[in-house]
């Protein structure tokens, strides 16, 4: 992660670690991944629900739901905002999320190659109700998850995602 000048005093810094600076003015900085959350909706025949991107970077490209957290909203909240925001879905719409696994990937975002941590989750839709995709979701798509094409989903957390999806749902 890019880290050149020090947040709290503004003066250069200096790496002391893989992910760890300092400034002269003593004051340790830490470049640590950028937490972000994502859920897969899985079916009752083994496929995944995936979202279409409709925005840059790796536009066209298939991804989990969720994004970003928001300053110390949980991993939770965070997926429950999404699911709001991505398919105008409520908690009613789903059951209760499940924890799938975490993963490391890197998203290019305003110039820089962002580390980010993501947490996944999967769960089950409890409604018939067509989803609408909004925000930055163009669409949706729904892939067999046995020998699903990992080379379509547009970074390697997602791909560790999934991969953990067919190691629970084995085919
Ligand atoms: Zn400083």
């Amino acid at each position: 992660m890019e880290m050149t000048a020090c947040r709290r005093c503004g003066t250069p810094l200096t790496p002391t670690g893989p992910h760890a600076f300092q400034c002269a003015n003593q004051h340790p900085i830490y470049a640590n991944a950028t937490p972000t959350v994502g859920v897969f909706f899985v079916t009752a025949d083994n496929r995944v629900l995936l979202a279409v991107r409709g925005i840059e970077p790796h536009k066209g490209m298939l991804d989990s739901f969720g994004g970003f957290l928001d300053g110390d909203e949980t991993f939770e909240a965070a997926a429950s905002r999404e699911l709001t925001e991505e398919l105008a879905l409520t908690p009613a719409d789903y059951e209760p999320l499940r924890y799938l696994t975490s993963g490391a990937g890197q998203y290019p975002f305003k110039g820089e190659v962002l580390p980010v941590i993501t947490v996944f989750f999967w769960t089950r839709l409890t409604t018939t109700a067509a989803l609408t995709p909004r925000d930055d979701v163009a669409g949706i798509q729904s892939l067999p998850l046995c020998g699903l094409d990992l080379s379509l989903l547009h970074d390697q957390d997602i791909q560790l995602g999934i991969q953990a999806l067919q190691r629970l749902f084995p085919s």
